[in-house]
């Protein structure tokens, strides 16, 4: 049992990726940790535990990466992807970090195993965790426990006590009673504020009522409120997230990854209208599925279709859920509840203007269209051969970019410009210093190792151990 009125030196509120990487580097260091999760222990470690692999640099090949992935190479896909929308300081910081990653993860239990088929393009980049992010987040929840960390579940903070920039003690909500709990520094890894569907409203109207929210019912931003509430100073754009292409059939929560689609570059997709709205084909999937999930949020009514047909399949991670299949377009489109005039239509123009080319999944090929608004640039093939296949899409929402600003420490910088000693934020609640916009597969853990690590060595040395 926990003892939450015992002298603490650092409180972690939120025990996913970021929370347990703090717990960890403070407890090593020497301090008095205690960890809260809002969530019970069987849904602990929020979306850290859907996870399946880190992107991080590394000087050569190893066993589970193909080949090296230099600073000068993540810096320039993050600054791709970002449209330069990043603190670069604070990103470059990240990505050499990330070096270190290799060989603290596995010296914290986790294990790792040779990519599987479907892994989007980052076999040289990214390192996968064998058994994924549950196996990874059990292996750091056991860890902490060895070192002695104090972890409390069904422990929501609700409010900080924060006075002239200097935090003093939580409230929670436990047991169904509250409860005030005092410690020398706090981290916050409480994630963003995905969950929160009445605040995704301020910014996205009612289409966020047709949000799915991939992880975490927990991640309500209470955390991120109570800090800008105090004077923390906000970074990035309010609308700025993370969401990808989502099976509709999909759960409200939780769904995990295998609800995510990653058919659209092997076909088309189309909104309710039957309208092709985006370059299917613009980039390798990593570096846009991340986009998707805006793009069928401005769509009408908030759903879009993916369209392949049987050469398509073997390219892609299915969903959990079986595509609809059909051996004509027409018939396609009647499963689909599609206009079957407009979608062969849509079919027919696309496949006029798909020029001849050798497809090349694992390279920008020249299979392409032209004539077409809008283009399809690469692994553009007709779609001709039945069986046809769809999967009904809506924005999968996986985690917020709206957050507050950190220092090279870890600190929260309040909004006069001066960081606040002892609070210290990691992971989603800070990622937008570092993803202004855009994403590249697997830096939501690099950015939460990265910062976790920090959050937790400078709350341990502000605390004098
Ligand atoms: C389906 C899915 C797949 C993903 N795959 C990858 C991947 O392969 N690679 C990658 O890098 N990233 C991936 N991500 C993104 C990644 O999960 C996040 O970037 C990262 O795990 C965030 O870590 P975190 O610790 O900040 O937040 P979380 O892991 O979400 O942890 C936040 C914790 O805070 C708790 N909490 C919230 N509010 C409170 C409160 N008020 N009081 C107490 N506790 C609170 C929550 O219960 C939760 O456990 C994926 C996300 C999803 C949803």
């Amino acid at each position: 049992m926990v003892n939450l009125r015992g002298p603490i030196d650092v409180l972690v509120v939120g025990g996913g990726n970021a929370g347990l990487c703090a717990a960890i580097t403070a407890g090593r260091a020497g301090a008095r940790v205690v960890l809260l999760e809002s969530a019970t222990k069987d849904f602990r470690a929020g979306n850290s535990r859907h996870t399946r692999d880190v992107r991080y640099m590394h000087k050569a090949a190893t066993e589970y990466v193909t080949g090296p992935y230099t600073e000068e190479e993540f810096w320039q896909d993050l600054r791709q992807v970002t449209g330069g929308e990043t603190n670069e300081v604070l990103a470059r910081l990240t990505i050499r970090a990330s070096e270190e990653l290799g060989e603290w993860m596995p010296a914290n239990g986790v294990r790792w195993q040779k990519p599987l088929r479907g892994t989007l393009h980052l076999t040289r980049t990214n390192l996968f965790m064998l058994g994924g992010g549950k196996a990874m987040m059990n292996a750091y929840y056991d860890t902490a426990c060895r070192l002695g960390i104090g972890i409390a579940y069904e422990s929501e903070v609700g409010e900080l006590i924060i006075r002239n920039g200097a935090f003093q003690s939580a409230r929670i909500l436990r047991n169904g009673a509250s409860q005030e709990i005092s410690a020398k520094a706090i981290v916050v890894s409480a994630g963003g504020f995905e969950a929160n569907i009445p605040w995704l409203k301020e910014y996205w109207g009612d289409a966020a009522d047709n949000f799915i929210i991939r992880g975490t019912k927990h991640n309500q931003g209470r955390m991120l409120k109570e800090l800008l509430k105090h004077g923390a100073k906000p970074v990035g754009d309010p609308r700025g997230c993370h969401a990808v292409a989502l099976d509709a059939r999909a759960p409200k929560f939780d769904g995990g990854i295998v609800t995510r689609l990653d058919s659209p570059p092997f076909g088309i997709v189309v909104n309710k209208h039957v309208k092709r709205f985006y370059d299917e084909g613009e980039d390798f999937w990593p570096k846009r599925y991340a986009i998707w999930g805006k793009l069928i949020a401005d769509q009408p009514d908030q759903i879009a279709y993916s369209v392949i047909d049987a050469k398509a399949l073997p390219h892609f991670m299915p969903s959990v859920f079986p595509p609809v299949k059909a051996h004509s377009i027409d018939e396609l489109a009647i499963a689909l509840d599609l206009d079957p005039a407009r979608l062969s239509a849509a079919v027919n123009e696309f496949n006029n203007a798909a020029r001849p080319g050798t497809f090349d999944p694992g390279n920008l090929d020249d299979c392409r269209t032209e004539g077409i608004e809008p283009p399809k640039s690469h692994w553009a093939r007709r779609i001709d051969t039945p069986p046809f296949y769809g999967y009904p899409l809506r924005p999968g929402i996986t985690f917020t970019y709206l957050g507050v600003t950190v220092n090279e420490r870890a600190q929260v910088v309040m909004q006069d410009g001066r960081p606040a000693t002892n609070i210290f934020a990691a992971g989603e609640i800070m990622a937008g210093n570092i993803l202004g916009r855009g994403y590249l597969a697997g830096f939501g853990l690099t950015i939460g190792s990265v910062f976790g690590r920090i959050a937790g060595r400078e709350a341990a040395r502000h605390v004098g151990t």
